[in-house]
């Protein structure tokens, strides 16, 4: 038997799920926040409560924080923040809804059911790795798509590091570890860096950056004791193959947004990524369900702007609500 009417629902926890919780709370919403699971299988897709900032390091560049802070202590500032103001909490992930029944229907892994008059999505995305055995058998032994979680760390200092992709996250990902590395490797599949050419020129201008052109990772080398040694290289262009000593390998290329549990129910767009149906709204395809954050931006991908969304869809849901008159 499913529980509620809630006012509004709100699916997330980085900054765009308790920035939407902080103002639905102050307008008196009573919002319920399901926060995620912690579970092996959300460790390991990184997609654990408190989002993606949750495994970074420090953030200098939200505002309000000048000498920067911890990206996990935002994040519990946030969510204490919201709970201040009455939010109440459920650790556990959204695995199904209804946007068809009104009010909609959502059901937890763990099996709890809810019904909601507004719901608002903040679930983000989560980096893409490139789908080999062994690069899952050395994530965090090696494997990583979070330089600045890892780039530090002792396995990494003054040793070759590999870095996957071609965009401005592969770019800022070797800049950044080219401080610690004796030497990165970009590995892109073309010739042509995809990066904006102000990175470009910072990367070509870094005497620790080399770039294995045309080339793609077939896969992770190490052992048990070592975690990764190398990595094996094919050519895009012919058949050659060859292997870089490397003591880790990280992943730039690209993200998934986590919407699988709402294929059918909102419009996404090819990439998976919630489509906003109008300009500077948080509104999506069903009237009532908001999204906010990294779910629906492929764009910014900031804390800052995930938290301005998230806001966005508060207010939104709030007049939506009252105009409904269901508050
Ligand atoms: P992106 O621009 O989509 O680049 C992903 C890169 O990974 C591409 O070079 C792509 O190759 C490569 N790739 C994808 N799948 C691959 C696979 N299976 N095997 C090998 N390579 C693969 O992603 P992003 O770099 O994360 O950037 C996302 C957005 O955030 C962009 O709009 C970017 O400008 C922005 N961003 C900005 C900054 C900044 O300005 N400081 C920093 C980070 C991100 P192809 O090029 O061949 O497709």
């Amino acid at each position: 038997m499913a529980e509620g009417p809630e006012k509004v629902v709100i699916i997330g926890s980085g900054p765009a799920g308790w920035t939407a919780a902080i103002y639905a709370a102050r307008a008196n919403l009573d919002p319920l926040v399901f926060e995620g699971a912690i579970t092996e299988e959300n460790r390991i897709k990184g997609t654990l409560p408190l989002g993606q900032l949750a495994l970074t390091t420090e953030v200098e560049n939200y505002p309000g924080f000048p000498e920067g802070i911890q990206g996990p202590e935002l994040m519990e500032r946030c969510r204490a923040q919201a709970v201040r103001f009455g939010t109440r909490v459920i650790t556990d992930d959204i695995v199904a809804v209804d946007f068809s029944r009104r009010p909609f229907w959502l059901k937890s892994r763990e099996g709890k059911e809810v019904t909601a008059h507004a719901v608002i999505v903040a679930t983000g995305a989560r980096a893409n790795y490139l789908g080999l055995e062994s690069e899952e058998r050395f994530r965090n032994r090696g494997v990583s798509a979070c330089a600045v979680c890892d780039g530090a760390l002792p396995r990494f200092r003054n040793r070759p590091v590999v870095v996957v992709g071609g965009g401005d996250s592969a770019v800022e990902e070797a800049l950044y570890l080219a401080k610690f590395a004796s030497k990165v490797i970009v590995v892109h599949r073309r010739d042509k860096l995809r990066a904006s050419k102000i990175m470009q020129q910072r990367l070509f201008a870094n005497p620790k950056v080399e770039v294995k052109w045309n080339r793609i990772v077939v896969e992770v080398l190490g052992n048990d004791e070592q975690g990764v040694t190398g990595v094996r290289l094919k050519s895009t262009v012919d058949d050659t193959e060859e292997i870089v000593e490397c003591s880790g390998m990280f992943l730039a290329i690209g993200h998934t947004p986590n919407t699988d549990f709402l294929r059918g129910q909102l419009e996404l767009d090819e990439k998976g990524y919630i489509v906003w149906k109008e300009p500077f709204r948080t509104v999506t395809s069903v009237e009532g369900v908001f999204a906010a954050g990294d779910v629906a931006d492929s764009y910014y991908r900031q804390a800052v702007t995930a938290a301005g969304t998230g806001c966005m869809a508060a207010l939104d849901a709030e007049r939506w609500l009252s105009e409904q008159g269901l508050v």
